[in-house]
């Protein structure tokens, strides 16, 4: 059956229904890429009349998780329920999905393209022979045709491709976290519970999870504010001036890929194409020159301030602000400005009114 799907397209597409979505969850809670892909979800699936259902794979918390995922617009959702879905695992995650796929025949398929999301979403696409558009920064549907509008930056940023897969189902897409919104969840909302329980046994399963060691990361994603530091900074130091400043205004520094590279800030910092993308109210650039790898995980921001000594740097056409000069010599005073502000009476009686 499945070479006769490799070689060729399905033979009955009107058979194949629904929006499915990959409701990734570690250690009993939804992760924040699960709600953001029931927000696009739920807007691609009305978008093509579908029905919205998410795929859960967990031991008994899966029960909450559920309800939380009605409550961000999920419409059914699939609850493949045993202690061995407790983590993420290739084979049992894949085997399961895969065969859930090829029996319930859904039209669409995403899921986040994080770490385990990468690696879950090939080795479906393999065993059910579609095709996957992997890491997309956008995605829309063509309601008519039933076709998904996959896209993501090509050849380093230069272009955005758009990918089809209009010969096999379903359609599958990887998406970038950060990028999509989760909807404003609705207190109470329910839906539809499908609970399967998986005969799959431990001793089924040749990888064994041993313990689970969360490294501690940095969320540059959810700060409203982010001051990013780039090449421009030349040197470790210039990062504890940022540090000041975010702190100052209660936001969170991140970095460009070369000052990441460079070693003077962690990687879960880095901002761009290879990293993190971030939509905060306020992006502050400090010696970055606006390439368009960079552009990509920031372009989103509400409001942009660039410090850069070059008024030709490319960052200047994204800016709402432009402080031309050394930063160095700006962000100091930018700091000094921040506290007598703070300081002054005439904003504390502000602040207390408020
Ligand atoms: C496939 C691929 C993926 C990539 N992914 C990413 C990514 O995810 N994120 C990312 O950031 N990059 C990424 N890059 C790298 C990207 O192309 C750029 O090289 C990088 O963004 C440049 O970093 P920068 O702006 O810090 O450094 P530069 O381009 O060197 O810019 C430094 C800027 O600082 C200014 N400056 C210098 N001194 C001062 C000073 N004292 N005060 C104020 N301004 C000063 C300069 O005028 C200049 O504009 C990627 C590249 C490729 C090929």
């Amino acid at each position: 059956m499945l070479n006769e799907r490799c070689s060729d397209p399905p033979k009955d597409p009107e058979n194949f229904k629904d929006f499915w979505v990959f409701l990734e969850q570690n250690d009993g809670k939804l992760s924040r890429v699960a709600l953001e892909m029931a927000g696009i979800g739920r807007k691609l699936a009305d978008k093509s009349g579908e029905k919205l259902v998410g795929i859960l794979l967990a031991d008994d918390s899966g029960y909450d998780m559920a309800n939380t995922a009605f409550e961000y617009g999920i419409d059914k959702v699939i609850f493949v329920k045993s202690p061995i879905l407790k983590h993420y695992r290739t084979i049992p995650y894949s085997t399961i999905i895969g065969n859930l796929i090829m029996e319930r025949k859904p039209n669409y398929f995403i899921l986040g393209a994080t770490h385990n999301g990468r690696d879950l979403a090939s080795r479906i696409a393999v065993k059910v022979t579609t095709g996957i558009t992997a890491d997309c920064t956008e995605l829309d549907v063509d309601p008519a045709k039933k076709l998904l509008e996959a896209r993501r930056p090509a050849f380093g940023g230069a272009i955005l491709a758009s990918i089809l897969c209009a010969r096999h189902k379903p359609q599958m897409a990887s998406a970038r976290p950060g990028i999509f919104k989760p909807i404003d969840p609705i207190p109470g909302r329910r839906g539809e519970l499908e609970v399967i329980e998986s005969n799959m046994k431990e001793d089924d399963v040749v990888t064994k999870v041993i313990s689970v060691v969360t490294k501690e990361e940095v969320d540059i994603t959810t700060s409203d504010i982010v001051v990013a530091g780039g090449l421009g900074l030349g040197k470790k130091e210039g990062f504890a001036m940022l540090e000041e400043l975010a702190k100052e205004l209660g936001g969170i520094v991140a970095a460009s890929r070369p000052a990441v590279d460079a070693g003077w800030i962690t990687r879960d910092r880095q901002v761009g194409q290879t990293g993190k993308t971030v939509n905060p109210k306020l992006y502050i650039a400090v010696g970055i020159s606006g390439a368009i790898q960079h552009i990509a995980g920031m372009k989103g921001s509400e409001f942009v301030i660039s410090i850069n000594k070059d008024p030709s740097a490319p960052i200047m056409k994204y800016s709402d602000i432009a402080i031309i000069g050394d930063a160095y010599e700006i962000v100091p005073k930018l700091i000094e400005e921040i506290r007598k502000a703070k300081a002054s009476p005439k904003n504390n009686e502000a602040a207390k009114s408020n």
